[in-house]
């Protein structure tokens, strides 16, 4: 999840994942995305390392203890390797 600080009304809010990648896209090639505030609409320049640090974050963060009460076991689909 990404807290943004809205650089005109200065409230915060935070974009959901959908929202996150569709900036990713959007922004392709460039440094910053525009993030627009929900608030005013103001577009805030976010840096695409931030926008990308976030999604991984959700995406790597471990399950605790849910995998001791699951009944079942669920192997990994597909192992994800860094090159
Ligand atoms: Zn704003």
């Amino acid at each position: 999840m990404l807290a943004v600080t809205c650089d005109k009304c200065r409230r915060r809010f935070t974009p959901t994942d959908e929202e996150l990648q569709g900036y990713l896209r959007q922004a392709e090639g460039k440094k910053y995305a525009l993030v627009l505030c929900p608030h005013c609409g103001k577009g805030n320049k976010i840096a695409l390392a931030r926008l990308a640090q976030a999604l991984s974050g959700v995406r790597r963060a471990p399950a605790p203890a849910e995998q001791a009460a699951a009944g079942e076991q669920a192997a990994p689909a597909e192992p994800t390797q860094t090159e």
